[in-house]
């Protein structure tokens, strides 16, 4: 499906793809606020969550359909948070690689393309199919989660750029590392809370919570 251009940027002329990929499984405050502080903080008008495919590395997950629709629902009123079903809507397996070749095909050489991801998958990356080829299509920036410190992550194939303007302007081949403030959630968490029947209505937003209800998501029968 195309993407959606709706909400990116042109700064200096340059368009801005900042994506968030995550199972998603599903969407919580953590992940909400987390990407509008990214947004705040590296003044980026939009940023894209983008739920994986298949979650075949977690096991007794949901849908990917229905991971895609409780995120549409969490991202209905933002100004700042889009979504691209683009991973969802591909067969088979979903590579990062291949979704970023996809973006840079169609935004163009010289446009900013981010992929944003926490300090657990900047670890694994070297696991990730052509991880090296990751860095020739897009930046990375690593968001540290609650009680994180910085990574070495000098075996990178890809240049440590710290100034924000200076990361914007480039196409791909530079990461910085973000400090978010600190939010100690998880979806296992929620999954975890929901199968307990014990409450969530502070850690998911509220259509996500009457979604999960209607569709009996994570007690056991779906
Ligand atoms: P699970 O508990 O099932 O492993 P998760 O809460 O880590 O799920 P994912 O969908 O796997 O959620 O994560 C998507 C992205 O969001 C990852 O880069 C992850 O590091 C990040 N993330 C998850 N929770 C938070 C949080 N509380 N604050 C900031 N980033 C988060």
């Amino acid at each position: 499906m195309a993407i959606s251009v709706s909400k990116m940027q042109a700064s200096f002329n340059v368009i801005e793809k900042v994506i968030f990929g995550g199972t998603f499984d599903p969407v919580h405050n953590g992940h909400l606020i987390s990407a509008q502080e990214l947004a705040r903080k590296m003044a980026y008008q939009s940023v894209t969550l983008m739920p994986c495919g298949q979650a075949y590395h977690k096991t007794g997950s949901s849908t990917a359909q229905h991971r895609l629709n409780m995120l549409n629902l969490a991202v209905a009123q933002s100004t700042v948070l889009d979504v691209d079903e683009q991973e969802v809507l591909r067969d088979g397996a979903t590579y990062t690689v291949d979704t970023l070749r996809h973006l840079r095909q169609e935004l163009g050489e010289h446009a900013h393309i981010t992929w944003v991801m926490g300090t657990d998958s900047a670890q694994s990356i070297v696991h990730w199919h052509q991880w090296r080829q990751i860095f020739t299509l897009a930046n990375v920036i690593v968001i540290a989660r609650s009680g994180e410190s910085e990574l070495d992550l000098s075996h990178w194939p890809a240049k440590l750029v710290n100034e924000v303007e200076t990361f914007k302007q480039s196409p791909h081949g530079c990461y910085c590392q973000l400090a978010l403030t600190p939010i100690s959630l998880s979806s296992s968490e929620v999954r975890k809370a929901i199968k307990n029947h014990q409450p969530v209505d502070n850690h998911v937003p509220q259509a996500v919570i009457e979604y999960i209800e209607q569709h009996g998501l994570y007690r056991g029968l779906d």
